[in-house]
């Protein structure tokens, strides 16, 4: 058996989505479960894609971690890396958009198993046999878990595999914004491709201006291979040490963006892990994120996250469409 090229590291939960949208958590009459957590979206992203994944991470040994672990069964993820906590729950959340525009966010974080991943339930063989290694920040706010997301990633890097880091901030979830800066730029020199949004640079440099290719080249480290920075509907940005420029979004009707950053993630990240040295080449690489806008736009034409994420073939037919 081959071994997955795209290993994803963090958390897995589920969503608790009101069913009625535009209301506040409080109002909600009802809620319908949708798989979550950006790794592991990141994960069944891939594998849609044709690629090979799988996702390492802790769940409860419960409904819902089981529920978790078949979904990623059902979606092709090699899931032999995932663990489950007996005495801990699955990690969940509630979220909604209100009819403000603002989301509201509660978690069951308590701590949730995916917290208490500790370094030596890892699997370091799946992970030094990958091509890349994408992880997020929320596995480093707390220990145990904050431990061996770092050793996963040290051997990651020790084997000669490709680091894939997304922030994917999630400011409440971190006990204070000075701290969820400091974690996220703790380990922003081991990775060689980092993904961020226009917000995240924001809070990155404490409100400089993420348009100004600047302040862009400031959050780029020497070692860095490649920056990408998604721009919603405009699409994204890719800075490398040799260049960098714009490839311009996909126009869709949007109808939910959750998940849109980790289709887009999974769909550099696919096509890296068949052919590295896209980095090196300014016209392919931006093909391979023209195809990852078409990515992340069709999963905004979709509710939720892993449901609305592309196979490849409605990606090449979108790309084909005038
Ligand atoms: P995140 O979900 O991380 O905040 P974005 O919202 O910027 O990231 O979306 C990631 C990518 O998904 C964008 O770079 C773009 O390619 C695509 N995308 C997101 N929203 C839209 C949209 N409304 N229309 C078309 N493409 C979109």
């Amino acid at each position: 058996k081959e071994s997955p090229l795209v290993v994803c590291f963090g958390e897995m939960l589920i969503d608790f989505v009101p069913t009625t949208s535009g209301l506040s958590l409080a109002d909600a009459p009802a809620f319908k479960k949708a798989p979550g957590g950006a790794p592991a979206n990141v994960a069944v992203g891939i594998s849609r894609l044709g690629g090979s994944s799988a996702f390492i991470g802790k769940v409860g040994e419960d409904e819902f971690g089981y529920m978790l672990a078949d979904i990623l069964k059902q979606n092709n993820v090699n899931n032999e890396g995932m663990r489950f906590d007996p005495g801990a729950r699955t990690a969940l959340a509630f979220v909604t958009l209100r009819s403000d525009g603002e989301r509201e966010f509660m978690f069951y974080r308590n701590p949730s198993a995916d917290m208490l991943l500790q370094e030596d339930e890892l699997d370091l063989d799946l992970i030094r046999k990958a091509k890349i290694f994408h992880y997020g920040s929320i596995s480093l706010i707390t220990e145990p878990c904050k431990s061996a997301h770092i050793a996963a990633a040290r051997a990651a890097k020790d084997a000669g595999v490709v680091l894939s880091y997304d922030p994917n901030l999630r400011l409440p979830l971190w006990p204070s914004a000075e701290n969820a800066r400091e974690g996220i730029l703790s380990i922003w020199e081991t990775a060689d491709i980092i993904k961020i949004s226009e917000e995240e640079i924001s809070f990155l440099t404490k409100g400089e201006d993420p348009y100004d290719d600047a302040v862009v080249r400031k959050l780029f480290h020497p070692n860095l291979k490649l920056l990408l920075v998604t721009e919603g509907a405009d699409g994204c940005r890719y800075y490398t040490k040799e260049f960098n420029g714009r490839v311009q979004g996909f126009k869709v009707d949007a109808v939910d963006t959750t998940g849109a950053g980790d289709a887009f993630v999974a769909g550099i990240l696919s096509q890296l892990a068949s052919d590295l040295s896209l980095l090196q080449k300014e016209e392919q690489l931006r093909d391979a994120l023209k195809f990852a806008n078409v990515c992340g736009a069709l999963t905004v034409t979709e509710r939720g996250a892993i449901p609305a994420l592309p196979t490849k073939e409605a990606v090449l037919e979108a790309m084909l469409k005038p």
